[in-house]
Parts: C-alpha cells; structure tokens; sequence
C-alpha cells in the first residue's frame, strides 16, 4: 500500500482536514496517477454533507483529476509514465452488462464504481481526488489532449463531461435554440460546449451579475430569472434547457419555455424533491429527462472535441488550505467558474 497525503471531511457538519490515505499497490492494469489539479465539483459538498444521504465519513471527494502517470502495472498499454491523463467520476463498472458494452458505463445495470463513495474491486473504500496520488484500472483513464493545460482540463472530467454528454445526446447545434440554467461550474461549461456546436445559447442565471462573462464565453443571449417578464419573453422558446442548479427550482416555470418537442434535461441534482406539473408538459408534447456524466468513450470524445475548440474551464486556482472557503463560496454561487485546487500545495 501507498500512504499519500489528502484532504478529508470528518463529518457532514466539520470542516475539512488535512490527512493521510492508503491507495493500493499497483496491480497488472492499474495506473498510478500523481495529481496536479482537482476541481471543485457542487457533487463533493453534496455528498460529503450528507445532502444525498449518510457518506460513509471520514470521505476523500474530488473527481475532476488531472495529472500524470508515475507508474504502470505489468500488462498496462494504453497509459505510460509522464502521459498527461484525467479521471471523472468513475473508476471501473462490470464492463459485462449491455450498458457498459455500449460505453455507457456510468449506467451500468450493476452500478457504476465511484472515484468516491463507493467500493472498489479491491473491495476499499474509493477515495476521491483532494488526495497527492490515486491508483485506476487503465480503462477508466483518459488522455488529457496536447494544448490543454492540466489545470483548465481537470473541470471538465466532471463540468465538461456532464454537459457535453446531454448536448451532444439531444442535438444542440445549428438551428438549435439552447438555454443553460445556471451559469456555475457545469453551467459555463455548457455555454462553451453549445456554443461550439453551433447551438443559439441563452443563460438562465439568478441575476445580470454575470452577464458579461456569459456573453464572452459564448451566450447569445442572457437573463435574469429573478426578473418575471423573463418567462414571459422566452415561454415556449427553446429545443434543449439543460438544468444544472444545484438547489430546487419551480420546474413548471422552465418547462414552459421549451418549444413543442422540447426538452428539459436535469443535471442538477438537488437534495429535495422537485414537483412537476402533468400541464406543463401535455400543451406542447414536451419532455422532461435526466443525464448522468458519460461514458469513457465519451469522456475521451468531449476532452478531444475541448481541445480542438479550444475550451477549457474557467478557473480559480487555490491551495489546499482554502478548501473550505471555497466551498462556502460554491454554496454562495460566488465561483467564476470553478475551483481547482493546486495539489502540490498539499504535498
Ligand atoms: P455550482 O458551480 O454551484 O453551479 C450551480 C449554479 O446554480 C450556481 O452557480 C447558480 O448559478 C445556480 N444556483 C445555485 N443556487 C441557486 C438557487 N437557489 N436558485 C437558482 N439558481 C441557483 O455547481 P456545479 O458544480 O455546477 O453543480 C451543479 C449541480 O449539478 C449540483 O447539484 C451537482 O451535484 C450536479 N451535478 C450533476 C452531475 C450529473 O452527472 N448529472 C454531475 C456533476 C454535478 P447562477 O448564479 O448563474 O444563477
Ligand atoms: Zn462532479
């Protein structure tokens, strides 16, 4: 076993601590990946306060991890040491059920094996990427592309991956009227993403606050949802609402501004139930769905596409020690866009 330093909650309600973890010693498929940047995703604090349910603390979060290989088990071929690589959200799944084998591993029938959260095929405890170093089977690493930089990369192995996988599932591009509510770390990601696909983008935020930023990275339009005359403008406007707030929002509202045959897709995924009205749907034949981060070919699809356009995440880089503070500014929607925490700082 590897001791290496990481940052853990103690409970739902302390602060984070620095600690010590184990990571398992390297077996013929593994990777061991030393860190360089992970991302604050909204998901760590949910979990790690317990809003999802009892976590299993103390718990080590962070799945937006970028780094580079140290070392390699005996039979690995796809990664070798110094190659620039990223996890997500997942580090294996049964690779056996009819999800899996079409790549959909974040919906395998057995349940997919958390960077977090859950237990590994080594049957520890995962522990996420607030942590020096971590060991994953080869499948479930990806190659961060040449031209984007470690640290603009590590959002998107959550942020990037959660949006492109709805956009690009949904059809946003040309002649596609798209608004992403929400302009946080998987919201920003989104207005990049959609905009780079030829989609027309509208932001959907509490405030104008941030209307110039959303503007600049690709919104076509933008409004103010706090402003009532919002949904009347927009009622019955848009092919594609992708939802990414992290707390309650009157769903009937923002169903009513899809188009007949739109949909509203939920990537949010606030603590408390959200009521729908059957009358907010019937009027224009319209959908509401859900998506979950992606596949790891996906995954490998979107950091591609992302390098090709260009588009990292916008970042505030912190050390370790302001961590918390942190999460309380995430908690506050005061991020632009998403924290990154400097591991070496950690070191
Ligand atoms: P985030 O950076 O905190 O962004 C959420 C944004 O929602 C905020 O920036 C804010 O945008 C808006 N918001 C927050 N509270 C609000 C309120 N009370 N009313 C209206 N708008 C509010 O969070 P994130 O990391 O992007 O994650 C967003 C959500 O997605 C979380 O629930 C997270 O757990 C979930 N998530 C889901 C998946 C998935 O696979 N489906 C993956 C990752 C994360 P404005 O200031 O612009 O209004
Ligand atoms: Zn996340």
């Amino acid at each position: 076993m590897l001791t290496v330093k990481a940052i853990a909650a103690p409970s739902a309600t302390e602060p984070l601590v620095p600690t010590t973890i184990e990571r398992r010693d390297l077996g013929p498929h593994d990777v061991l990946i030393a860190i360089h940047y992970a991302g604050i995703c909204h998901s760590d604090i949910h979990t790690a306060r317990g809003e999802w349910g009892p976590a299993g603390w103390p718990i080590v979060v962070g799945h937006e991890i970028a780094g580079v290989v140290a070392e390699v088990g005996s039979a690995v071929t796809r990664h070798a040491v110094g190659d620039r690589v990223g996890v997500g959200c997942m580090v294996d799944s049964c690779r056996e059920c009819d999800n899996c084998r079409r790549g959909l591993e974040q919906y395998c029938a057995r349940g997919n094996i958390g960077t977090y959260g859950s237990v590994g095929r080594d049957g520890l405890p995962t522990a996420g990427g607030y942590s020096t170093h971590i060991v994953v089977t080869e499948d479930f690493v990806l190659r961060i592309p040449e031209g984007l930089a470690l640290d603009v990369a590590a959002p998107l192995l959550c942020a990037g991956i959660t949006l492109y996988s709805p956009l690009s599932h949904w059809g946003a591009g040309p002649g596609k009227k798209v608004a992403i509510v929400g302009l946080g770390g998987l919201g920003h990601m989104g207005v990049k993403i959609a905009h780079a696909m030829g989609a027309e983008v509208t932001v959907l935020s509490q405030s104008l606050k941030k209307r110039e930023d959303g503007l600049r990275l690709g919104a076509d339009h933008y409004y103010a949802t706090s402003d009532p005359a919002t949904f009347e403008t927009l009622a019955g406007t848009f092919d594609l609402i992708v939802n990414t707030v992290s707390a309650n929002l009157g769903m009937d509202a923002y169903l009513g501004l899809l188009a007949v045959d739109g949909t509203l897709v939920e990537v949010g995924a606030p603590e408390h139930p959200m009521p729908v009205s059957a009358f907010a749907l019937i009027p224009a034949r319209r959908s509401l769905a859900g998506s979950m981060i992606g596949g790891i070919p996906e995954t490998q699809a979107m950091l591609d596409f992302c390098a090709e356009h260009g588009l990292g995440a916008e970042i505030e880089v912190i050390s370790a020690d302001r961590v918390n503070e942190a999460w309380d500014r995430v908690v506050a929607s005061d991020v632009r866009y998403r924290f990154v925490i400097d591991v070496a700082t950690l070191a």
